[in-house]
């Protein structure tokens, strides 16, 4: 498990962002095969991250959001990917094929329900437009304020 195996993909997307404009402004391995060194942040400071990439939950960094916390930064994420491109190839890669995917499966699903419409009545087809309207409006409210109940 690497760091952007653990890390939430916001980070992830942010870090690949850090990272491609060069904020990671120093790294630097320790003899213990650890890093580190100083990422830019938004706000004109700079971070300070312990990145390492064989425990990756003992990386640390002094931002506000990971400070003392076992959280995976933006930052933790852009200073991993200097130290190994690879990994930023890596999630490129999966979320290229992720997508791809997806619209496979978007595409078969069209197609299924394209043949199931071409032998409904208009009537039936009103109502199922209808049913599947007020189930969205249901599933878009749920994602809205489904966890606070
Ligand atoms: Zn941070």
């Amino acid at each position: 498990m690497g760091i952007i195996d653990i890390a939430s993909s916001k980070s992830v997307w942010r870090g690949m962002d850090y990272y491609k404009q060069k904020k990671v402004l120093s790294c630097e391995e320790n003899d213990d095969g650890t890093y580190e060194g100083d990422v830019a942040g938004s706000d004109n400071k700079k971070y300070h991250v312990h990145l390492d990439m064989i425990h990756p939950r003992k990386s640390k960094c002094n931002c506000p959001l990971a400070n003392g916390k076992q959280i995976i930064c933006k930052h933790i994420v852009a200073m991993s990917f200097c130290v190994d491109a690879s990994e930023a190839d890596r999630f490129k890669n999966e979320k290229t094929i992720y997508a791809s995917e997806e619209e496979e499966r978007r595409a078969k699903r069209y197609d299924s329900y394209m043949k199931m419409a071409k032998y409904m009545s208009k009537e039936e087809l009103r109502e199922a437009y209808v049913e599947a309207m007020i189930e969205l409006e249901e599933v878009h409210r749920k994602e809205k304020y489904g966890n606070k109940g």
